[in-house]
């Protein structure tokens, strides 16, 4: 799953609603299931190991997934799935990655990663894990990811992330390497 190689694709709008949001809907455009699943197909290598698809947002869960998912599988690809989880996940999907942006609509509580980012929507750990210890949720890695401002990370997010690294070695540090590579 690591270094992996992904085709992104990301659905339009989101209902969370963060203040500062930065993503970028300029480019947009309406495709089925069907005609999203075939073009993904054709970017991905077919003699790649693993065949993944990684789908993002917005947020993802606005929409019914499920014939998405459907078309890709059929496509023999695997699925990686991001989301805030502020809705159950419904279908099953390969790797789930589970930013909460507003603890107070959070209830996905398990998958394999969950990252959060300190400062995003005032966002505080230290409250977060006080609402929510380790002890009840259920993810494979957990990760705290300085906010990204630009293509520059907030300096007080990232002190708070490696403090919190330091005082909590089951928990890593993450990078939103993707705004600094231009990637998506
Ligand atoms: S969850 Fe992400 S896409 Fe949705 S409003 Fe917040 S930052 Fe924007």
């Amino acid at each position: 799953m690591r270094g992996s190689q992904m085709c992104f694709v990301r659905t339009a709008g989101c209902s969370v609603g963060c203040p500062s949001c930065d993503t970028d809907y300029r480019r947009q455009e309406f495709a089925t299931d069907e005609q999203i699943a075939t073009r993904v197909d054709q970017r991905t290598p077919r003699e790649a190991r693993e065949r993944w698809v990684w789908i993002t947002g917005g947020e993802p869960t606005d929409h019914d997934l499920a014939p998405l998912i459907a078309a890709l599988r059929a496509r023999h690809f695997s699925i990686a799935l991001a989301t805030s989880g502020h809705r159950p996940i419904a279908t099953a999907v390969d790797w789930l990655s589970v930013s909460p942006h507003d603890p107070a609509k959070w209830v996905q509580t398990s998958g394999q990663e969950m990252k959060i980012v300190p400062g995003l929507n005032g966002f505080s750990i230290q409250d977060f894990r006080s609402a929510h210890p380790d002890e009840e949720t259920d993810f494979r890695y957990r990760y705290v990811q300085p906010l990204s401002i630009g293509k520059q990370e907030d300096p007080a997010s990232l002190r708070t992330c490696l403090e919190f690294v330091k005082a909590n070695p089951n928990w890593s540090l993450s990078r939103q390497d993707h705004h600094y590579w231009n990637v998506a």
